[in-house]
C-alpha cells in the first residue's frame, strides 16, 4: 500500500518500508515491552534475508536509474532541510517513541531529536560542499580530475541506545553525498525510524532512496552480507562490529564501524573540582549510562580523591531515578532484563576483586518502579586495573574509581583498555591539558566539559572502538569515492614507436 501519513497510534505496528511499499502485517512479529513499565508498546516484523533483498533492490534501481544522485546539490540539500523541518514538527512524537521504548529519560530524548534535526540540516550545508580536486603539475598537456561520488547503495545499522540520533548521524549523510539507503534498526527500538522513514518519504524524497527493514540481528546480517551493498555503517558492540567485518568480506564492501568505548575521567589536583564533580556525574549517568562515550572510569589524583569520591557519591545519590516519561526522572530504566543483570553483575564482581561500594548498584527508592528495570547509580572506589569493572564496557550507570599518582600513571591506565572511543581531562594546566590530550589514544578528548562535541568535530574510534568517522567532513566524506581521471591533450608520445 502507498505510504500513509504518519500518526502516532499507527506507528506502533512497526513494518518495512521498501519503494513505495509498506508492510502492515505478518505472521511472525518480536513484542516490545517498555523498560519502565513492562507492558508491550510494539510489535515489529521480523524482517530477514528476503525482505533485505527486496530492500537491496529498491535502493540498487534508485541509485543505478532513480533520479537522486543525479540531482543537484542544491536539490538534495533543499530535501534534507525539509526532513528537518518535519523532525522538528514530529519531535515530540519521535522523543516519546524513542524514550517509550529505549528507557531513556524523556529530556534526554528531546534533546536527542533537536540534535537529529540539526545532523540533517548540516549534511544539508555539507551537500552543497560537495567537490573533488584537479591535479595540473605532470606536464602542460596533462589534466588531472579527482571526482568525489557517491559511493553507492548503503546499509545503516542502528543501535538502541539513541535510535534516531545515530540514525541521522549517518542518513542525511549518505542522502548529501546521493547515495540511496537501506535502514537497519534495533529490534528494541524500531518504531523512531519507522515513523523518520515516513516523514522522509513526506518530504518528497524519491520511493526507493531510503528502505526499512525491521526486525533482529538477522536481517542486520543479511544485510552486511548482500552483494548489493556497497558500504556498511555499523553501530553497535565491538562483538557484533567482529561479525560485521567477517560478514561484509564477500564483496569487500566497505565498512565503517561506530563500536564500544571504555572513557575515562581523568581528575588533577588544579582541576576545578566542583566542575569536575558535576562532569563525572553527567558522563556516567547521561542517557542512564548507556553511551558510547559514557566515563565509567573515575581516575583521580590521590592527593584529592577522599574529598573528590564523597563529593561524587553525594551528587550521584541525588540523582532522581524514575519512569523515563516523567519529565522529573534524570535516570530511565535500562534497556531490558538481561542487561539489567549484567550491569548488576559488574557491581557484585567489582567487590570480588577488592572495590568498595560507595553508594549506589541495588534496586532505587520509587513506588511506580516495580515492574521496570532501574538500578540505583553506583559509585566503587578503589577499582583494580584489571578487574572487568575497569575492563569492559558496563553500558550502565557504574563508576569504577582509580586513583594515580603523576600523568604519566593517569595515561597509562587510561589507554590500558581495548577501547579507544573518549576520554576527558579535568585541570587548569594548559601543559597537563595539551600533553595528556596528545598521549591519549582515543578519538576524542573532552577537556573542562564532557559528553559535549558539536556535529563539525569528527567522531569515531581507536582500537576496538571501531573504523572510520561520522560527522564533520570526515563523516561525509566516507560515504564517497574518489575516482581520478588523467588526461592528456595534444598528440600522444609514443611508447614504441611504430
Ligand atoms: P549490538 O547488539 O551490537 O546491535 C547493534 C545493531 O546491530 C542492532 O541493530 C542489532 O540488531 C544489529 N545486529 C545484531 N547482530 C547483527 C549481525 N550479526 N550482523 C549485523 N547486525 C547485527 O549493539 P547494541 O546493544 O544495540 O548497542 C550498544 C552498543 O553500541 C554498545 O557497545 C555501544 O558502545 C555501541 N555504540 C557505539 C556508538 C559509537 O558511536 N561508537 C554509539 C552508540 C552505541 P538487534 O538489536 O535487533 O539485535
Amino acid at each position: 500500500m502507498p505510504i500513509p501519513t504518519p500518526t502516532h497510534a499507527d506507528a506502533r505496528l512497526v513494518g518495512h518500508i521498501i519503494g513505495d511499499q509498506e508492510t502492515g502485517a505478518a505472521d511472525e512479529a518480536i513484542e516490545r515491552r517498555a523498560p519502565g513499565t513492562d507492558e508491550i508498546v510494539s510489535r515489529v516484523l521480523a524482517g530477514g534475508a528476503p525482505e533485505v533483498a527486496a530492500a537491496v533492490g529498491a535502493a540498487r534501481g534508485a541509485f543505478d536509474e532513480g533520479p537522486w544522485p543525479r540531482l543537484t546539490v542544491a536539490e538534495r540539500a533543499a530535501a534534507l532541510h525539509r526532513v528537518a523541518d518535519l523532525i522538528d514538527a514530529h519531535a515530540d512524537e519521535l522523543a516519546r517513541l524513542d524514550a517509550e521504548e529505549s528507557g531513556k529519560p524523556l529530556t534526554t530524548a528531546e534533546g536527542d531529536i533537536g540534535g537529529a534535526a540539526g545532523l540533517w540540516r548540516y549534511a544539508a550545508a555539507l551537500a552543497l560542499t560537495m567537490k573533488g580536486q584537479t591535479f595540473t603539475g605532470n606536464g602542460p598537456d596533462y589534466t588531472g580530475l579527482v571526482l568525489r561520488e557517491p559511493i553507492g547503495v548503503v546499509g545503516l545499522i542502528i543501535p538502541w541506545n539513541f535510535p534516531a540520533l545515530i540514525l541521522s548521524q549517518k542518513l542525511p549523510f549518505a542522502l548529501a553525498a546521493g547515495c540511496t539507503a537501506v535502514v537497519k534498526p534495533s529490534e528494541f527500538t524500531s518504531s523512531s525510524a519507522h515513523l523518520l522513514v515516513r516523514l522522509i518519504a513526506q518530504a518528497g524524497i524519491p520511493a526507493g532512496v531510503v528502505n526499512l527493514v525491521v526486525g533482529d540481528g538477522r536481517a542486520g546480517q543479511a544485510l552486511v552480507e548482500s552483494e548489493g551493498v556497497d558500504l556498511v555503517s555499523f553501530t553497535g558492540s565491538t562483538a557484533t562490529g567482529r561479525r560485521v567485518m567477517t560478514a561484509a568480506a564477500g564483496n569487500m564492501k566497505k565498512i565503517s564501524l561506530e563500536l564500544g568505548g571504555k572513557a575515562a575521567n581523568i581528575v588533577f589536583a588544579d582541576a576545578d573540582l566542583e566542575d569536575a564533580a558535576a562532569g563525572v556525574v553527567h558522563g556516567v549517568t547521561f542517557n542512564n549510562g548507556e553511551c558510547c562515550v559514557s566515563q565509567p572510569r573515575l581516575l583521580v589524583h590521590a592527593s584529592v580523591a577522599d574529598d573528590f569520591v564523597q563529593e561524587v557519591a553525594r551528587r550521584m545519590q541525588r540523582i532522581r531515578v524514575g519512569q523515563p516519561l516523567d519529565r522529573a526522572t534524570q535516570l530511565g530504566a535500562l534497556i531490558h532484563a538481561p542487561h539489567l543483570a549484567r550491569v548488576k553483575g559488574f557491581v557484585a564482581d567489582a567487590v570480588r576483586f577488592g572495590g568498595e561500594i560507595v553508594t549506589g548498584g541495588g534496586d532505587p527508592a520509587g513506588s511506580d518502579l516495580g515492574n521496570g528495570q532501574f538500578i540505583a547509580p553506583a559509585v566503587i572506589d578503589r577499582v583494580a586495573a584489571d578487574a572487568p569493572v575497569f575492563q569492559e564496557e558496563i553500558f550502565g550507570p557504574v563508576l569504577g574509581v582509580t586513583r594515580f599518582t603523576d600523568p604519566a600513571e593517569a595515561i597509562r591506565l587510561a589507554n590500558g583498555v581495548q577501547y579507544g572511543l573518549a576520554n576527558t581531562i579535568w585541570s587548569k594546566s594548559t601543559d597537563t591539558v595539551l600533553d595528556v590530550a596528545k598521549a591519549l589514544r582515543s578519538g576524542t578528548v573532552y577537556v573542562n566539559t564532557t559528553i559535549d562535541a558539536p556535529a563539525q568535530m569528527p567522531f569515531g574510534g581507536y582500537k576496538a572502538s571501531g573504523i572510520g568517522r561520522e560527522m564533520g567532513e570526515a563523516g561525509f566524506e566516507e560515504f564517497t569515492e574518489l575516482k581520478s581521471v588523467s588526461i592528456r591533450t595534444g598528440k600522444r608520445v609514443h611508447t614504441f614507436p611504430g
